[in-house]
């Protein structure tokens, strides 16, 4: 067991720390209030290889760890969690799924743009009946010849107005319930492939989250990732590498919320002396220093099994479940340290729970985690 960092763990951190603090630190704010899509910042981050992070050099990805991922995604959300949220669906659904389940010319078409940040990617699993229960999938991909033809809607897809490609999971076989379920490579401008709507959301909100719509849209059968009817377990395996990154996005949120309060607990003063005198304000800051911690090496501990080649499911659901229940909890701490001031836009620590909350539900609510761990305890 070895708690310290490679010299490239190191080197992510700073280079991720001063690309947040300069690119994204700016404008954050505004974009946030605008709703704005960070496209400049997003091709910045691209060229600095952060958008195909674990993509082999080979198909143009700079090769490196889940560990350096997820520090990476950690940095970045603590100064704009939305950031977060577009790196990591690109990183660990999109790229970590060709790469891992795509054949040699899928990965060879789109991994090179995809980790360039040239093009981005989106996941679509979700419908309007098919959050939790993301089986009961009603979009059907058709058989006809050489292609499928795809009819149905994918609801709340994180980058489904901008991305160039997107993997659609839908159902080739019905009645087959989950053995029934293929997976897609849909690009942009496919005729019948339209944006519905566009979210508006309590936070993440420059981040994009959209509704797609497949009207016969035709897909090439070489398209397919996988065999029919492997979709499902194509979607759960990848989404349990997305939950290290989701996990990431979670502790980076609840580190700002710390940052902010021991800042402003030293500057802050109350009956004659900085608040960060009061034991009251302290045994918060101490609370939320050590749930941080944890969340921390649950999340490494999941990405380290992972780059191990071991199984990494319930350990994934783990460090999801706690680091977004400490996101939530540290944003929460910290809007009280900050009393009147937190409560209003002049400081960041409102966007940190508006942020917050939504770790507690994509990529599988906490209740699902729930369901992933306890049932790999009494398997
Ligand atoms: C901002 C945002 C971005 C998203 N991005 C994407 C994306 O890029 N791609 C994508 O495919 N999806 C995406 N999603 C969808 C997200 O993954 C789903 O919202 C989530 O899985 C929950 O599904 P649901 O909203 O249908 O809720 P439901 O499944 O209807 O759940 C409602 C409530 O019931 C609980 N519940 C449901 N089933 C059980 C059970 N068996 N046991 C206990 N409790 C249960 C849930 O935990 C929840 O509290 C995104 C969602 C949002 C809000």
């Amino acid at each position: 067991m070895n708690f310290e960092p490679t010299e490239t763990h190191r080197m992510i951190r700073e280079t991720a720390r001063k690309f947040a603090q300069e690119k994204l630190a700016p404008g954050s704010m505004e974009r946030d209030e605008r709703e704005e899509f960070p496209s400049a910042a997003l091709k910045e981050l691209g060229s600095l290889g952060f958008m195909g992070m674990m993509v082999p050099e080979q198909y143009g990805g700079i090769g490196l760890d889940t560990i350096s991922y997820a520090i990476a995604v950690e940095e970045v959300s603590k100064v704009d969690a939305s950031m977060g949220v577009i790196m990591s669906v690109n990183n660990s659904l999109v790229c970590f799924g060709i790469n891992r389940y795509g054949n040699d010319d899928q990965k060879d078409r789109y991994l090179r743009d995809l980790a360039s940040g040239m093009k981005l990617g989106a996941f679509a699993l979700s419908e309007p009946e098919a959050g939790s229960d993301a089986s009961n999938q009603h979009t059907l991909a058709k058989k006809m010849g050489h292609a499928y033809i795809l009819n149905g809607t994918k609801n709340w897809i994180t980058n489904g107005s901008t991305a160039d490609v997107v993997l659609v999971m839908a159902a080739t076989d019905r009645p087959k319930g989950p053995k029934g379920i293929s997976t897609f490579i849909v690009e942009r401008g496919t005729p019948g492939f339209t944006v519905a709507r566009k979210e508006r959301k309590l936070g993440i909100r420059s981040s994009d989250t959209v509704s797609l719509s497949f009207q016969d849209c035709r897909v090439p059968a070489a398209n397919r990732i996988g065999g029919e009817g492997e979709g499902f377990t194509f979607a759960m395996k990848t989404l349990e590498g997305g939950r290290i990154g989701i996990a990431a996005q979670a502790v980076g949120i609840a580190q700002a919320s710390l940052d902010a309060s021991v800042k402003y607990a030293r500057e802050r003063r109350a009956f004659d002396r900085p608040i960060a005198d009061l034991q009251a304000i302290q045994f918060k800051i101490a609370e939320m220093a050590t749930g941080i911690e944890a969340a921390r090496m649950l999340m490494f501990r999941a990405a380290a099994l992972k780059d191990a080649g071991q199984p990494f499911g319930p350990e994934a659901a783990m460090a999801k479940l706690f680091a977004s229940r400490i996101a939530v909890q540290s944003a929460l701490e910290a809007i009280q340290i900050h009393g009147g001031y937190g409560y209003v836009r002049e400081y960041l620590v409102e966007r940190y729970l508006r942020d917050a909350k939504i770790t507690e539900i994509y990529e599988g609510t906490s209740e699902i985690q729930r369901i992933v761990i306890a049932r790999s305890l009494l398997k």
